[in-house]
């Protein structure tokens, strides 16, 4: 059986007639296709969300070095500082960065993660999601619907463009895992559906164009910081929708735009390593420096 909602414009009329949350769309829908129930589709969330608090706590242990030993204790750095000096940002902020980095850093060690929606981007999701869940007292249930959320934001882009970084540079990647992390954030503050597909929204638009350039040809430079930067800019996107800052572009049109911006994005700036950060004078001294 074909999926009915293949657009957001799709889910909002749904969500709408049947006055239910995006989740409740699409638990109804997914069970609708006869695959699973929902009690299974929530276990299988839990077992995610279990996997991205165990990510969290191991990599915020760690200062093992990655393979490269180009990264590994950037989140024990900012740890440090944050226990002198507060964020500007405020005491969620800084958790939301350092599970980033703590995650990232996890997935460089071959640790266990959740890749939401890839690997490269596997910080973005669990930061925002936990840090606020920890700060606010969200129970365990509201944060399956969350990441529920957040999983249907992902299958709707997914249904029109490639999530991979070789295809749609890191756009499709940090920028979904952005927008998917600013659903979950703003369901949890009891945001509209209008304004979860806003903040969405806001979140794509916002970082169109990003390229995929990876250092060495490996998913770290800047893979690993770009998550804590990413993290916070889905916590942008959900205060601009929480305040009704309308995106003027609606969140299908804007997929249509990155779809786009990748096609015309030069081969040599997706994952191919091959122009920009990966060319730079010091990645190439790196990369002979890791090939001895
Ligand atoms: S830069 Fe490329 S490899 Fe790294 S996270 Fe982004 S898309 Fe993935």
């Amino acid at each position: 059986m074909d999926n009915v909602i293949t657009t957001f414009r799709q889910l909002y009329v749904i969500c709408k007639q049947k006055n239910q949350q995006i989740f409740e769309t699409a638990i109804e829908n997914e069970v609708a296709q006869g695959e699973y129930t929902e009690y299974q589709i929530r276990m299988q969330a839990k077992k995610s969300l279990d996997a991205m608090k165990s990510a969290i706590n191991s990599g915020l242990k760690s200062t093992e070095p990655s393979p490269s030993k180009l990264s590994g204790d950037d989140c024990f750095k900012l740890q440090k500082r944050f226990e002198k000096f507060d964020s500007i940002l405020g005491t969620t902020a800084q958790k939301i960065m350092t599970y980033a980095l703590a995650t990232s850093e996890q997935n460089l060690r071959m640790g266990t993660i959740v890749a939401c929606p890839t690997a490269g981007s596997c910080g973005i999701v669990p930061s925002v999601l936990i840090a606020f869940a920890q700060d606010n007292n969200i129970s365990e249930n509201e944060q399956i619907n969350a990441l529920i959320t957040a999983g249907e934001v992902g299958r709707l882009v997914a249904n029109k463009m490639s999530l991979a970084g070789a295809v749609g540079g890191c756009q499709a990647e940090c920028g979904v895992a952005s927008a998917m992390a600013s659903a979950a954030l703003t369901q949890m503050r009891g945001g509209s559906v209008k304004q979860v597909i806003n903040a969405v929204a806001l979140a794509l638009k916002n970082i169109l164009g990003l390229t995929c350039d990876p250092v060495c040809g490996l998913v770290e430079i800047p893979c690993v910081k770009r998550n804590p930067f990413l993290a916070i800019h889905a916590v942008t996107a959900s205060e601009l929708a929480m305040a009704d800052i309308i995106s003027k572009i609606p969140i299908d049109e804007i997929i249509d735009a990155m779809e786009q911006t990748g096609k015309l994005m030069s081969p040599l700036l997706k994952e191919s390593s091959q122009g920009g950060l990966a060319k730079t004078k010091t990645a190439i001294a790196l990369e002979k420096n890791i090939l001895k």
